[in-house]
Formats: structure tokens, sequence, C-alpha cells
């Protein structure tokens, strides 16, 4: 590996790309059992989810229509605070539709349980999580998460659609970042 290379910036692979594409299979059954053919709305959460959001929905066999939020929430550091902003609202109307918010990873929970307050204000016919990865603080809050890939350690991760500094997006697995990347300021 060269200096280039994105792997030089890991510290080591949290979870390989096999085993997420397996998980998300077995993800994707179990909603296809649930939802049972009806029409789906995903909600994928920008920019974090945009893997697992192709990723489920290719694997998917229930007639799915997808649509996109972006949000940003306020914290310090690597915090959030739960106040959060919306930078791009959904083009659909949700009103009497059945909706998957696809999420990246739940942290501490506040953007998620902001998200669901909002969406559930539309009147959606349901409305349902999924998450790739979920923290241990996360698991603690009361948001009802139907869809959980991998509960992980509470480390910083990146990768499959998770950045630092907007980098390391575009690796197939997940991985943890090793101390030099981050100058100090983590
Ligand atoms: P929460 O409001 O649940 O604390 O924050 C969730 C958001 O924080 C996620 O959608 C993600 O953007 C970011 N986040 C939380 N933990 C991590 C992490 O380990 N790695 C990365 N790259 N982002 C994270
Ligand atoms: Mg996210
Ligand atoms: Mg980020």
């Amino acid at each position: 590996m060269d200096d280039k290379d994105l792997g030089a910036d890991l510290a080591g692979v949290l979870i390989p790309e096999d085993r997420l594409q397996a998980k998300i299979r077995e993800l994707a059954a179990t909603v296809d059992a649930d939802y049972d053919g009806r029409d789906l709305l995903l909600v994928g959460v920008l920019k974090g989810a945009v893997m697992v959001m192709a990723d489920l929905a290719r694997a998917l066999h229930s007639p799915v229509s997808m649509d996109w939020m972006a949000v940003s929430s306020y914290g310090s550091g690597t915090k959030s605070s739960g106040v959060v902003r919306i930078l791009k609202d959904l083009e659909a109307d949700i009103t009497d539709r059945h909706v998957l918010i696809v999420e990246d990873i739940i942290d501490s929970g506040l953007t998620l349980s902001w998200l669901v307050s909002n969406l559930q204000s539309r009147n959606p016919a349901s409305l349902e999580i999924c998450a790739l990865l979920r923290k241990p603080e996360a698991v603690q809050t009361e948001i009802d998460v139907r869809y959980v890939g991998f509960d992980i350690p509470n480390e910083f991760v990146v990768g499959y659609g998770l950045d630092y500094d907007e980098k390391y997006r575009n690796l197939p697995f997940v991985g943890t970042l090793a101390p030099h990347v981050y100058g100090g300021r983590a």
C-alpha cells in the first residue's frame, strides 16, 4: 500500500464486505416478509445511508420507491445535539404511505428521534427504522429500531457510506481509523 491508499489510514476492519452483504440480504428478507408486497417508501438519510440504501433496495423483492432527506445536527465535535435542520426535504408526500427510514448508524439517537417525530407528523400509514449499525448509547434510547444490522462497540467507524471529514465513504467495508488520521483532534 502506498501513502495514498485508503488502507494506510485504517486501524482495522470491523465488518468485512462479505459480512455486510450477507446481513443486508438477511435484513431484506425480513423486510420483504413483513411488508408482504405492500408498497414501501424507503427514506435514505444522506449522505451516510447511500450504500446501505443501494444494496438493501437491490436485495428487496417488495415494490419500493426511494426518497432522500439530508439533515444536519448541530453539536460540538463528534456529538450531535438533537437540534436538527433540514438541508433537503423529501420530494414525496408520505401521507398514508408505508415508510422505512434507512440509516447508516445510530449513536446518541438524537438525530433519528427528531426525524421520527418530524415524519410521524406527516401521517404515514406506518413508519419504521432500519439502521445498519447501532452503538451502545442508542440501545438505551426509547427509539424503537425495527431492523438493526450490527451492534458495534463505541468506536468511531468509517466506510460503507460513513465518513471522517467527507472521506472513506467509498470503502466497501466498515473499519476503524488509525489514530494518526485524527491528528489529535478526535
Ligand atoms: P446521533 O444523533 O445518533 O448521535 O448521530 C448519528 C449521526 O452521527 C450518524 O448518522 C452519523 O452521521 C454520525 N455518526 C455517529 N457515529 C459515527 C461513527 O462512528 N462514524 C461516523 N463516520 N459517523 C458517525
Ligand atoms: Mg446517518
Ligand atoms: Mg459524517
